[in-house]
């Protein structure tokens, strides 16, 4: 299947605007892998996460805050020859980011966060109660390194 690498920052902020759901990838001091679906927000270089305050994924964090977030979208199945199996391929576009997570703890700018994060879910105003904001945990990702590939679409 022809694959083309996205270079441009647009493309792959555009493949993460068309994602509802991201997939993080963490490690723990001892090599075990952990990945994780989760819901984000995307603003300027900063993918935004929120948690609850207990977990394995917080321990790990605890330990090694470097993640691996991987988007992928415009899923659709493609054949040469419907019934030859290694013809079918899937195409698709992703982006993978590696990055550093930090926790916002300021009250006001969780809220600036989560309204960057429910905007990627809907044009709603939302209100939120203080003990929600107190007890979620708000994850910052710093986008150290970002790539993009295409699958099954020709380059431009
Ligand atoms: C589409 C989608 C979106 C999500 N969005 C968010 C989000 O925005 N924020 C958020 O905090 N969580 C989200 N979740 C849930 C998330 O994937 C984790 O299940 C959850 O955060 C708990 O993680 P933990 O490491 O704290 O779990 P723990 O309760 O500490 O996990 C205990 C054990 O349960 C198992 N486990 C944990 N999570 C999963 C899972 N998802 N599937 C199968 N086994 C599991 C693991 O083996 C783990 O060792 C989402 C899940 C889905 C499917």
């Amino acid at each position: 299947m022809p694959s083309v690498v996205i270079t441009s920052k647009e493309e792959m902020e555009a493949i993460i605007a068309k994602c509802d759901v991201c997939y993080v990838g963490l490690a723990d001091t001892d090599g075990t892998p952990y990945v994780l679906p989760m819901n984000f927000g995307y603003k300027d270089g900063i993918i935004y996460l929120h948690s609850g305050q207990e977990g394995r994924k917080t321990d790990i964090l605890k330990r090694n805050n470097r993640v691996c977030i991987t988007f992928s979208t415009d899923h659709a199945l493609s054949f040469q020859d419907a019934q030859m199996a290694c013809s079918y391929t899937m195409k698709s576009k992703s982006v993978i980011v590696q990055g550093t997570v930090s926790f916002e703890e300021d009250f006001d700018k969780k809220i600036e966060i989560l309204n960057i994060f429910m905007k990627n879910y809907s044009d709603r105003e939302f209100k939120y109660s203080t003990p929600a904001i107190n007890n979620v945990k708000v994850w910052k990702v710093e986008v150290n390194n970002m790539t993009g590939k295409a699958f099954g679409f020709r380059s431009r």
